[in-house]
């Protein structure tokens, strides 16, 4: 369990794995192919990058659902909570993206799919 929240952790913050030390991005929306630290690459296959995109979509769905929770509880005005709501989420989904990469990878090297000697 240890592992588990240290991988997350690690990645979370866009760090390699693997080694602990290399950035897994070179910009704010560029990532790297291989660790520039260990050499591991982050995705083997072109179609990982949907798990992160899985990540964000699931989490802005989240979102989605306290804010259609709130227009339903509350006397908030539905149209500026929509407005609101929408906004935070457009955001929220381009900030979170390199997280949300990140956290895919983290998965991928917990489940062996990343490892240091390939
Ligand atoms: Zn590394």
């Amino acid at each position: 369990m240890i592992r588990v929240l240290r991988v997350f952790w690690l990645t979370f913050w866009l760090t390699c794995p693997a080694c602990q030390r290399g950035r897994m991005f070179r910009s704010l929306f560029v990532m790297n192919v291989r660790c520039p630290v260990c050499n591991v690459i982050f995705e083997r296959d072109k179609g990982e990058v949907t798990g992160g995109m899985a990540i964000n979509s699931v989490l802005m769905c989240l979102i989605a659902i306290v804010g259609a929770v709130l227009s339903i509880t509350t006397d908030i005005p539905t149209a500026p909570l929509l407005l609101s709501i929408g906004t935070f989420m457009a955001i929220f989904g381009i900030l979170f993206y390199r997280h949300a990469r990140s956290l895919w990878i983290g998965v991928l090297y917990l489940t062996g799919s990343i490892n240091e000697d390939v």
